[in-house]
């Protein structure tokens, strides 16, 4: 999971990590409001998941409530490639001397942690990368051993920190190291990191991505993830239990498993569909867990037909089947869907499928048929009944 900037740095300063005080706003009164309390000159800074947005106008400086209402106006429902602003972080403005750049990540290949320090910092780091490799000091950390205080010295030292940033950034790096390992996260950056003409060490910017499969015990994880989803549908499917993803197109689609779910979704658009989700019920295709699945994918009014596509494996077909039948008779649903049961005892399943066929609820053997047929009936220039 991705943080926005301001949830970053609240998790930034529970581990001690210098922010600036702020407040989030979802207006333009709001950002103006914040901005008074947080005292003039303060920074807005547009809250979407991509960086860049310095360069893209999503960072602007107001030195008082007139150029904050102007400012907040222009980034609130600004597109910055491709995400649209909708909540703004206001913070009171930091004088910057120098600007740097500190991260944790995981590097696979060297099955240990990599550091990376930089005295080239507000400047995105693939750039520094490619165009002056030398400035970036690299330290892989064996998570065994952890990241100690020398670590953090020669880190510091070989990018060139300032000396009288060093302290204070070496402090930094240590609290940014357990942030990163007590909090789960699988990758943390500030950039920049910044000194202040009086000489105190600052995280100006926040990129925090938490690893998922330690949200089991982080439930202040929670907090984090209302905002993150505008969308309804998601909203829904997670209160479920769900793997959904929200698409833009018309035919709803529930398989099970990822890899299949992603291929009824390309299969759908090779036959001039459009997925209006990518929805995996995972290996059980009970009739719970696809009675739900039915509810999120009818709450879609784009939806226009469902194609559900199930492949019997250790789940064998005749148990899928009674799933789908059972499913059906508790969610009323008006939309056609076309059934692909294939795999374990795939003849049994249809067998009892063939009892709740009708004019809309039809099965196919095939996956390709299936799409065809499912991508048919979205169409509403097709009659019913026309195959
Ligand atoms: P990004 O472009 O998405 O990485 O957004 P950042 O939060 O890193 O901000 C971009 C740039 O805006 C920074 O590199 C700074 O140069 C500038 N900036 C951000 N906050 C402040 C601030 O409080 N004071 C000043 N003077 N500049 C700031
Ligand atoms: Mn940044």
């Amino acid at each position: 999971m991705d943080l926005f900037e301001y949830q970053g740095k609240q998790y930034f300063a529970r581990y001690g990590i210098p922010v600036s005080p702020g407040g989030t706003a979802d207006t333009v009164d709001e950002a103006v409001a914040q901005a008074d309390r947080a005292g003039y000159p303060v920074v807005i800074k547009a809250q979407v998941q991509v960086g860049g947005r310095g360069k893209a106008g999503g960072v602007k400086l107001a030195t008082n409530a007139d150029e904050a209402r102007l400012h907040a106006s222009n980034i609130l429902g600004l597109d910055i490639k491709g995400h649209v602003v909708r909540r703004l972080w206001i913070e009171r403005a930091s004088d910057i001397a120098k600007e740097y750049y500190a991260s944790f990540t995981l590097d696979r290949g060297a099955k240990a942690y990599l550091a990376m320090v930089s005295a080239r910092g507000g400047v995105e780091i693939e750039t520094v990368a490619e165009e002056d490799p030398d400035a970036i000091a690299r330290l892989h950390i064996d998570p065994a051993v952890g990241l100690t205080e020398a670590d953090a010295r020669r880190l510091v030292t070989e990018a060139g920190i300032d000396r009288e940033a060093v302290d204070g950034a070496i402090g930094i790096l240590l609290n940014l190291y357990r942030c990163y390992v007590e909090g789960d996260a699988d990758l943390v950056e500030i950039n920049p990191l910044i000194l202040t003409p009086d000489g105190r060490v600052h995280a100006l910017d926040a990129k925090v991505t938490l690893d998922d499969n330690a949200a089991f015990r982080h439930p202040e994880w929670d907090d984090f993830r209302d905002i993150d989803e505008f969308d309804e549908r998601e909203r829904l499917a997670r209160s479920k239990g769900l793997q959904y993803v929200g698409l833009d197109g018309y035919v709803g689609i529930i398989a099970n498993g990822a890899g299949l779910a992603m291929s009824t979704c390309d299969v759908v658009n090779q036959v001039g569909g459009s997925p209006a989700n990518f929805l995996d019920i995972g290996g059980g295709a009970n009739a719970e867990v696809m009675a739900n699945a039915l509810e999120v994918i009818s709450s879609d009014h784009k939806v226009r037909a469902i194609f559900i596509n199930i492949f019997g494996g250790i789940t064998r077909g005749e148990e899928v089947a009674n799933g789908i039948v059972t499913a059906l008779g508790r969610v009323d649903i008006k939309i056609p869907m076309v059934i692909r049961l294939d795999g374990t005892n795939a003849e049994e399943g249809r067998e009892i499928l063939a009892r709740v066929e009708s004019d809309t609820v039809i099965s196919a053997p095939t996956m390709l048929d299936a799409a065809r047929k499912a991508v048919a009936l979205a169409d509403p220039a097709t009659p019913q009944g026309s195959f």
